[in-house]
């Protein structure tokens, strides 16, 4: 059962309604940092203020707020993740003026933060999904083998490749970007979302945009905009992740340790370790990652309470620790000199909130691999509920109305904050499969401000011509995927 959140209540309680931020004139960049940025043929994407005129009426909106505007767009995409780069790429690509705003420093979302776990469905049964897909593969491939290593369907990256291969592919389609932006609030003329308000280091500030999608995974940009939100309540959420990066230690060591055995000798020393887990090559490189259980067996954490968000990523750096302490002692003469050399530089989380769309994908629609006129894309893979649940599912369709929020407009979503059942979001959470439901949400979100309407008025035949015309075959429903392997091994 999944609560319903009263926009209502939500919206009373938060804090940025009641403080007021003045903020100062936005310095301009040094023309010597900018000078040099050019000259080396970097930096094109970092966004400047006024993108769309001041005309626009998002940006009259804006400016009533007291705060400054920092920019302004035709797309907003809040949200670097999967979701947001097929959202951003799918949007820049039409011309539209796009701007990409994420809270870390870098783009990729937990792809980037994982330390080279698969992007899985990216080319399932090896085949192309998109050009957006494939603009990203191909800036990948462009920096060599140490990038990344392509699966059935999956990619292993380094993650440093990743996080500048995402910048080379939003340069190459003029998409502009701020990193460190955190979106703490929207700004709203009647039911319609017509910008956001940002966290940066000079204060709060604004950037308009005539329609925005919101890809932070957490559905923050609908909460803010008083959109209904679901989070599940009943049944156990999937735990939230710190993955590990292991090295001085080769593959022969690794296949000789009972991972399972040593966790459990090593369980009453180090309380914190999950029950097992496994080492997987980064890319082609000489140095292993970790994904594992997480959180699950120390507790339920609600990842957008940030009481709860700061208790799970604090005791989860314990829990790094301890699992590598355990390796070191309880591993014998193979892994008694493996080493830490990273981990998350924040902790990945699963599941959060959820928009609650026109439509609310399920559990069934995923098994069933359910067809929906509206289509606007498709996810393959696993229902995977990490640990919970583990089956098999056909290809299934993603309706535009998962996408729309029920009432508030100006507004799409994208990535696993989609509207679906607690099941039927685990069942799309692979990451190719965010980047095409962010793809189509671009795409809509360009169209929409092109023809000066809201997305919910952009018609679907519309979407799909356009989706079509990059390489999106949307007649997958239904299918079985035959080529589902993920374990790459050592
Ligand atoms: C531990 C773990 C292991 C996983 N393993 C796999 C796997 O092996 N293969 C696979 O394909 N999938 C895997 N998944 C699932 C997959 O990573 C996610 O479903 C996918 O990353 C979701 O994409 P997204 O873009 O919707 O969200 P995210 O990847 O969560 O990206 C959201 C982005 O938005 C930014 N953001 C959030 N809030 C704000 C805000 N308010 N303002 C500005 N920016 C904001 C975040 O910093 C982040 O960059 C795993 C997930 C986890 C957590």
């Amino acid at each position: 059962m999944s609560r319903i959140e009263s926009p209502a209540t939500l919206r009373s309680t938060h804090p940025s309604e009641s403080e007021e931020t003045k903020g100062g004139s936005m310095s301009a960049p040094s023309r010597t940092r900018r000078g040099f940025l050019k000259q080396a043929g970097i930096g094109a994407g970092l966004a400047g203020a006024g993108m769309l005129g001041a005309s626009h009426p998002a940006a009259a909106a804006s400016n009533r707020s007291g705060r400054r505007q920092l920019a302004a767009a035709d797309v907003l995409v809040v949200g670097g993740g999967p979701a947001g780069i097929g959202a951003a790429l799918g949007a820049a690509r039409t011309g539209a003026k796009t701007l990409l705003i994420e809270s870390c420093g870098f783009f990729g979302g937990v792809a980037s933060w994982s330390l080279g776990m698969p992007i899985n469905q990216m080319r399932p049964e090896s085949k192309p999904r998109s050009v957006v897909h494939e603009l990203l593969i191909e800036k990948l491939q462009a920096y060599g083998d140490q990038a990344v290593y392509i699966g059935q369907h999956q990619l292993y990256c380094n993650v440093d490749y990743l996080k500048v291969a995402v910048l080379d592919a939003l340069d190459q389609v003029g998409c502009k970007y701020f990193v460190h932006s955190t979106v703490v609030d929207t700004l709203t003329q009647g039911n319609r979302v017509t910008g956001v308000v940002v966290g940066t280091k000079q204060g709060l500030a604004t950037i308009a945009a005539k329609a925005v999608v919101d890809c932070t995974g957490d559905a923050d940009v609908a909460y803010f905009a008083g959109a209904e939100t679901m989070m599940e309540t009943e049944a156990p959420r999937m735990p939230s992740t710190l993955l590990l990066e292991m090295a001085n230690v080769s593959p022969e060591q690794i296949r000789a340790v009972n991972m399972r055995k040593l966790a459990d000798a090593a369980r009453e020393k180090y309380p914190l370790i999950p029950k097992s887990w496994r080492l997987h090559p980064v890319s082609n490189g000489h140095h292993y990652w970790i994904n594992h259980t997480g959180t699950r067996d120390i507790g339920q954490f609600d990842m957008t309470d940030p009481v709860q968000r700061s208790e799970a990523a604090c005791v989860s750096r314990r829990q790094a620790l301890q699992m590598t302490q355990a390796m070191r002692e309880f591993g014998g003469e193979h892994l008694k000199d493996i080493e830490l050399v990273a981990t998350n530089p924040q902790i990945a989380v699963r599941e959060t909130r959820r928009l609650k769309g026109e439509y609310i994908l399920t559990e069934e629609d995923a098994a069933a691999g359910h067809t929906f006129e509206d289509t606007i894309g498709w996810r393959s893979g696993y229902l995977d509920l990490m640990g919970y649940k583990f089956t098999k599912m056909r290809i299934h369709d993603v309706p535009y109305r998962a996408i729309l929020p029920e009432k508030v407009d100006g507004l799409l979503t994208a990535g696993r904050s989609i509207s679906a059942t607690h099941v039927a979001m685990a069942a799309g959470k692979s990451m190719g499969n965010c980047t095409a439901t962010g793809h189509a949400a671009g795409l809509a979100a360009a169209m929409a401000a092109k023809k000066g309407i809201v997305p919910r008025e952009v018609k679907v035949t519309q979407i799909q011509d356009a989706l079509r015309k990059d390489g999106v075959d949307l007649a997958m429903g239904g299918k079985i995927q035959e080529n589902v392997s993920g374990d790459r091994g050592v």
